[in-house]
């Protein structure tokens, strides 16, 4: 009974799904898992989590698991030994700079390993390769959100904490499906309308869970927040219900922005957006009234042409009414992914170094180069969309990526897999064989979450501490230990024992996180960057000003992009997102049985307006065509979404892939794909 005692232990871990970051106790027995257990002493979540936290957790054990390397031969793979793949990739590496230089290689980085292993991979790049070619998911998602608060407050990451959320008297969610996407937080939220009298406005495309609990749901057209957010701006100057001393004490441009704000009337907003001048007007009201508002957006504001910009306008909105620098308010970029913020947080940006020194200061380069005792490029690299035409171009011929299933959600995947096919060699180190790593001539196994130690960053700017579970399954490593092992042979010299060292490294470089050490961050405990050197951390943003030589914000003007076209005979808008019970792609949810037995595929939403018009059932087969690819799928006739607006989860990798019909349109600003400006043609293959 002792030694079966001894076989069950419990062990602290971070969510490897989205980013609100839930921790908790995982109960094991050998490599079983028995149970999940949410503590008390969880800062994020305490003892809620959603189906996935609990039940997602099956693929970690799953035979499908990558349990040694593989190399291209032909069209198949063979497995191989380690120390072959290895020595292959630094011999390919070595080969392809001395022939095309440096920047004709390019890495990915994976918003679902840990910040250590961020802050390697472009330690790899920049360090030991030579090139700033190095990016993350975040390219996909909320690099717009970024930029938007680069421009206004200086700091890329939530202005407060999810309490500070609860604690709102109002709470605005723009194109965010937080139930199904962010499923704890906004429980926290339905919790504090019903407790606190909460008000919560949601303005999205579609009818979802929050926008039937809210006091306002607005449905704006499609690609027009921007247009309502000045509209809105703009009353609440006129009315005098700016906050005029938050505006000048701490707050620039001012007068700039108002002159620019004068195109967005009401009446120019009712024509542009389609809403009612008194819903907008509501809206406005609403803020002057509440004595803090919290905004939370997401994919439905930052995939478009103009995404940075409606990010922008968010922010000017909560900068005009002083919604900032204080608690129970201000802009919440709600991180899809478990580490999407800690992926750009420790550098895996084209432009930006750990905690987002630029590339271009040279002060910066030179801090990095002493430590590291190389040359860093001055030039940024190329991001992912630009990495892609960049081997279609001819000028990129390797690629080195890890956890990212970039071949499924990159957008236009048909135009990402012929640059795929164009690769003179093709790295890919991921826990299953996914459709981008059926391109790779070397596919490298790593562990998930539960089989290594490291800290991830969720989206209050929140760092903790994930222990390890399970030994690597078969022969996967750490990512950490791949990219060391890489490195060493191409004689980088890494002396790394554990992610712990890699922390105290990042931290002696990285002012954000100037304090951050593991002792800190000992099982339940976390920090929210900026760190400083003594340890304390700083859950509410810009207390003390904002970080700009003045410490003054500032109101950046921004214009409406309108949205994407593909022509008049692509007259169906394909609105895309999340499903509570999948994650993303799916790669790890569909092997997770708990899950699969509830949601064992995808179906696309269609309005009874539009079922009507065409004689669609629940269960009909049609067949989606935009100008780039096309998907199958059965159709749901429901009132979540109305007239030609269709909705189609993303968790599909097959013929009902979204990425088969979004086109390579991205963000003028940050190149994120415009996957919310699609449309298509549709027509019937088959009733139920
Ligand atoms: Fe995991 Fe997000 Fe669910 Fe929490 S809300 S359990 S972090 S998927």
């Amino acid at each position: 009974a002792a030694m079966r005692e001894q076989r069950i232990k419990k062990t602290k871990t971070v969510c490897t799904y989205c980013g609100v970051g839930c921790s908790f106790d995982i109960w094991t027995k050998d490599r079983k898992i028995l149970k999940v257990e949410p503590s008390i002493e969880a800062p994020a979540n305490g003892i809620s989590t959603c189906i996935k936290g609990k039940f997602g957790w099956d693929f970690v054990n799953s035979e499908e698991r990558l349990t040694s390397p593989l190399i291209r031969e032909g069209d198949s793979f063979r497995e191989a030994s380690w120390e072959e793949a290895l020595t292959l990739i630094a011999s390919k590496f070595t080969e392809i700079k001395e022939k095309h230089g440096a920047h004709s290689l390019s890495f990915i980085s994976s918003s679902k390993c840990t910040n250590e292993e961020s802050y390697l991979m472009q330690k790899l790049a920049r360090g030991v390769i030579g090139t700033n070619n190095i990016d993350n998911c975040s390219r996909y998602c909320q690099t717009p959100a970024t930029m938007g608060l680069f421009r206004t407050v200086g700091h890329g990451g939530d202005s407060g904490t999810i309490k500070d959320i609860e604690r709102s008297e109002l709470v605005i969610i723009i194109g965010a499906n937080t139930a199904e996407s962010h499923p704890v937080l906004a429980t926290r939220v339905k919790r504090s309308q019903k407790l606190k009298g909460q008000k919560l406005i949601v303005a999205d495309l579609r009818r979802h869970e929050m926008a039937d609990r809210a006091d306002l749901f607005i449905q704006p057209k499609a690609g027009s927040d921007l247009v309502w957010l000045s509209a809105v701006a703009k009353y609440i100057i006129d009315q005098g219900w700016a906050a005029d001393e938050f505006l000048r004490d701490h707050v620039n441009g001012l007068d700039e922005f108002t002159a620019n704000l004068q195109t967005f009337t009401l009446e120019y907003a009712e024509q542009a957006t389609g809403l009612s001048q008194e819903t907008l007007i509501s809206v406005a009201e609403a803020i002057h009234q509440a004595k803090s508002t919290c905004v939370l957006w997401a994919m439905g504001v930052t995939q478009h042409s103009g995404g940075s910009d409606t990010s922008t306008a968010i922010s000017n909105l909560l900068l005009v009414t002083g919604n900032y620098g204080r608690p129970n308010c201000g802009s919440y970029p709600l991180r899809g992914h478990n580490n999407v913020q800690g992926a750009s947080d420790f550098g895996s940006m084209p432009d930006r170094l750990p905690s987002y020194e630029k590339v271009a200061d040279e002060s910066v380069r030179a801090k990095y180069e002493a430590a590291w005792g190389v040359k860093i490029p001055a030039e940024p690299g190329l991001n992912n969309h630009e990495m892609v035409q960049g081997i279609l171009d001819g000028h990129v011929k390797c690629m080195y990526l890890k956890g990212e299933d970039m071949g499924i959600v990159d957008s236009n995947i048909n135009h990402v897999h012929a640059a795929y096919e164009k690769l003179e060699f093709f790295v890919v180190q991921d826990i299953f064989l996914t459709r981008t790593a059926q391109f790779a001539d070397v596919v490298l196994p790593a562990s998930p979450s539960l089989e290594k130690e490291g800290t991830f960053t969720n989206t209050e700017r929140r760092i903790q501490r994930l222990y390890q579970v399970f030994e690597p399954l078969g022969n996967s490593k750490p990512d950490w230990q791949i990219i060391t092992e890489i490195a060493n042979r191409l004689g980088a010299g890494w002396d790394y024992t554990h992610p712990s060292d890699i922390m105290l490294e990042a931290a002696q470089l990285a002012p954000l996180f100037a304090g951050v050490t593991y002792e800190r961050l000992e099982g339940y405990n976390s920090l929210q960057w900026p760190v400083a050197a003594d340890g304390s951390d700083t859950p509410v943003l810009f207390l003390d000003g904002f970080p700009f030589p003045d410490k003054k914000a500032r109101l950046y003007p921004v214009d409406w992009t309108q949205p994407v076209e593909f022509g008049e005979e692509y007259d169906i808008h394909v609105n895309n997102g999340r499903l509570l019970e999948h994650f993303h792609e799916g790669n790890m949810t569909y092997q997770s049985k708990g899950i699969t037995s509830k949601t064992p595929g995808t179906w696309l939403e269609v309005s009874h307006e539009l079922a009507e018009e065409r004689g669609i059932k629940d269960g009909t087969l049609v067949r989606l065509s935009s100008p780039y690819g096309n998907v199958k799928v059965h159709c749901l006739v429901t009132d979540r979404v109305k007239g030609k607006e269709v909705y189609l989860p993303m968790n599909d990798s097959g013929e009902a892939a979204i990425n088969l019909l979004t086109s390579s349109y991205a963000d003028k600003d940050t190149d994120t794909p415009a996957y919310k400006e699609t449309s298509a043609k549709m027509e019937i293959l088959q009733q139920e």
